[in-house]
C-alpha cells in the first residue's frame, strides 16, 4: 500500500548501544510500543520531513511537533515502524484535521485503510480540505472550544 515514496533507510533498526535505550523507564509508553527503534525512525522522519504535512496542504509552513501514525496504532500495531504509514504533523492539525478524519474513516465502507489516502492526497477526502484547522498562520491555535 506503500506508493509514492520509499524509505530508504534500514527496515529493521539496530540500536545495540544507543543512549538512552537501555536505561528507558519499562512504562506505558514503553508498552504502547515506543520504544528505542520508534524514537531512532520518528527522529529521523522528523529530520527528513521537518514540516506539518497537512499544514502544507493547506499551503502553510509549519514546523511539526510529531509524527503520527496515519492508521491509528491502535488498528494497526504491526505498521508502528513502517514508514509508509507515518506522517509528520502539529499537534493542532493532529488534534483536529487528523481526529476528524479518523472518526469519518471509522464510519466509513473502508475503515481506517483508507486514512494514508486521506492524509497524503486531500482531493480524495470525503470534503477535501473542509476539515476543521484552527492553525493560523503565526502558528497559534484559535479558540479552546
Ligand atoms: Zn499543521
Amino acid at each position: 500500500m506503500a506508493s509514492g515514496f520509499t524509505f530508504s533507510g534500514p527496515t529493521t533498526v539496530s540500536f545495540r548501544g544507543g543512549a538512552g535505550a537501555a536505561t528507558a523507564p519499562r512504562g506505558s509508553a514503553r508498552r504502547r510500543g515506543y520504544n528505542g527503534a520508534w524514537d531512532m525512525l520518528s527522529k529521523e522522519w522528523r529530520r527528513l520531513h521537518p514540516f506539518c504535512a497537512e499544514c502544507a496542504h493547506r499551503g502553510r509552513e509549519r514546523r511539526c511537533d510529531l509524527v503520527d501514525h496515519m492508521i491509528p496504532l491502535h488498528d494497526r500495531p504491526d505498521l508502528r515502524l513502517n514508514a509508509g504509514n507515518l506522517w509528520a504533523l502539529c499537534k493542532p492539525c493532529h488534534d483536529t484535521v487528523k481526529r476528524d478524519l479518523e472518526a469519518e474513516a471509522r464510519a466509513g465502507a473502508d475503515g481506517v485503510a483508507i486514512l494514508p489516502l486521506w492524509c497524503l492526497h486531500p482531493e480524495r477526502r470525503p470534503h477535501g480540505l473542509a476539515y476543521t484547522s484552527k492553525v493560523n498562520a503565526d502558528g497559534r491555535t484559535s479558540g479552546s472550544t
